[in-house]
């Protein structure tokens, strides 16, 4: 039995960061993760920076109207999070902030961008209602069908490939020890702390297992945080989503913003080696066995799903038309019953602690490092609040230890 202050369940942007966070204010960690680190959402998503409130989430936004101030303030923290992130980790993270803009096409549209822009504006995130000819000025890339745009001057990308690797590195040279192809099947809680049981990779190890001892265990696993969760005893309402990407050949730089649209599902970026990333939440298909999701197993692509995502795509940008698709590829995610993340500690099970949910690539730092400091101090993060597992207590009501 190894022992440790904290066992991190999954190597994606969530628990490396946390590990880093973790391991820089002293605390000694271990990672556990099933596969290979990044190799889940954290390093096959669309590395946009979501700073504007999303098309998903203004979708929903009479079911969200009282939360969705309380998530601005959180952004404003993320961006100056993103600002210093590239010093802190020192190393390139592909990071570029130079603007975003939100499309509309429609009159219902543009009262949708005036909303979120009165909104957002009130609780301090700067952004700048542009009329069709002020859009084109700025982004004349953009197709005539465009009458609109809500501009977010730090919103971005980065690199998602680098991100999670870079947290990493950091967290081992500060004494975190990672353990892949290693999947966790038991959590039992023994006294104050917990025994985490896991499972080697077959072929790896014939049968090996390993055994930790720890004080606190935090779920980082993602869109199967809800079954590490159940090995705790705990109801999480967190779902597994497909979705899925694309990658166009490169070509001379032209498109300098973050591009999405209020009414459509669309996502695009150029990266700086020229190609255009395309995406903006098109689904994938889930793999299935006997009405159960399988967990490990990559989603399918959906032809028609992919056939829409580039119509949406090269009727707002025009150029993409031009352009030879290189590869498409899909990822699981998790989204939980109400959009919004769960991050903190479940009041059910003591040291239990789970960061799961929303656009985790945006705000997975800023969680780790939020959820890090709860973790250390004991005390609940007055910024996480909105996000607490609480607001799903009535599921655990005969759950926990
Ligand atoms: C196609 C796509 C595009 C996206 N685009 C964006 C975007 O542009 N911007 C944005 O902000 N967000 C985006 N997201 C969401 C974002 O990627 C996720 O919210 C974020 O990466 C979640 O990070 P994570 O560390 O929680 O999960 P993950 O990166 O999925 O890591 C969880 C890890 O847990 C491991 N695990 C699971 N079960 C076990 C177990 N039993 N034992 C050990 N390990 C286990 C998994 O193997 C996995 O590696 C996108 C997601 C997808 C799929």
């Amino acid at each position: 039995m190894r022992n440790y202050d904290v066992a991190i369940i999954g190597g994606g942007v969530i628990g490396c960061a946390s590990a880093y966070f973790l391991a820089k204010a002293g605390v000694s960690v271990a990672i556990i993760e099933r596969g290979q680190l990044n190799a889940g959402a954290s390093g096959r998503n669309a590395g946009s920076l979501h700073f504007q409130l999303e098309h998903r989430l203004i979708h929903n936004e009479t079911h969200l109207k009282a939360q969705l101030p309380h998530l601005i303030p959180l952004t404003l923290a993320a961006i100056e999070q993103w600002n210093t992130l590239e010093d802190e980790l020192s190393c390139d993270i592909g990071l570029s902030m130079s603007g975003g803009v939100m499309v509309a096409e429609t009159s219902e549209q543009i009262r949708l961008l005036e909303r979120k822009a009165k909104l957002e504006n009130r609780y301090g995130l700067a952004v700048e209602l542009l009329s069709a000819e002020e859009t084109l000025a700025r982004a004349p890339y953009l197709g005539e069908t465009v009458q609109a745009a809500l501009y977010c001057r730090e919103e971005g990308h980065c690199n998602p490939r680098l991100l999670t690797p870079a947290f990493a590195r950091k967290a081992e040279a500060l004494g975190a020890d990672f353990f892949t192809d290693t999947a966790v099947m038991g959590l039992d809680k023994v006294g104050a702390g917990w025994n985490v049981s896991s499972r080697i990779r077959p072929g790896e190890k014939a049968s090996e297992r390993l055994e930790i001892r720890a004080e606190k265990v935090l779920n980082a696993s993602g869109a199967w945080a809800h079954e590490i969760a159940a090995m705790a005893n705990i109801h999480l309402p967190i779902f597994p989503v497909a979705l899925m990407m694309s990658v166009t050949e490169p070509v001379p730089v032209f498109l300098k913003h973050m591009v999405q649209h209020v009414g459509r599902k669309l996502s695009l970026k150029q990266v700086e080696d020229g190609n255009l990333l395309i995406g903006g939440g098109w689904s994938a298909r889930l793999q299935q066995h006997a009405g159960k999701w399988i967990s490990n197993a990559p989603a399918k692509l959906s032809l028609d799903a992919l056939k829409s995502n580039l119509g949406v795509a090269s009727e707002i940008v025009p150029a993409v038309n031009q352009l030879h698709l290189l590869r498409t590829w899909t990822g699981i995610t998790g989204v939980t019953a109400d959009q919004l993340p769960i991050v903190g500690q479940v009041d059910q099970t003591p040291g239990f602690y789970v960061a799961a949910g929303g656009s985790g690539f945006t705000f997975g730092p800023l969680y780790a490092r939020l959820l890090s400091e709860e973790i250390l101090t004991g005390l609940p993060s007055e910024a996480l609040q909105p996000y607490s597992p609480a607001r799903f207590g009535h599921v655990n009501m005969y759950m926990g230890n």
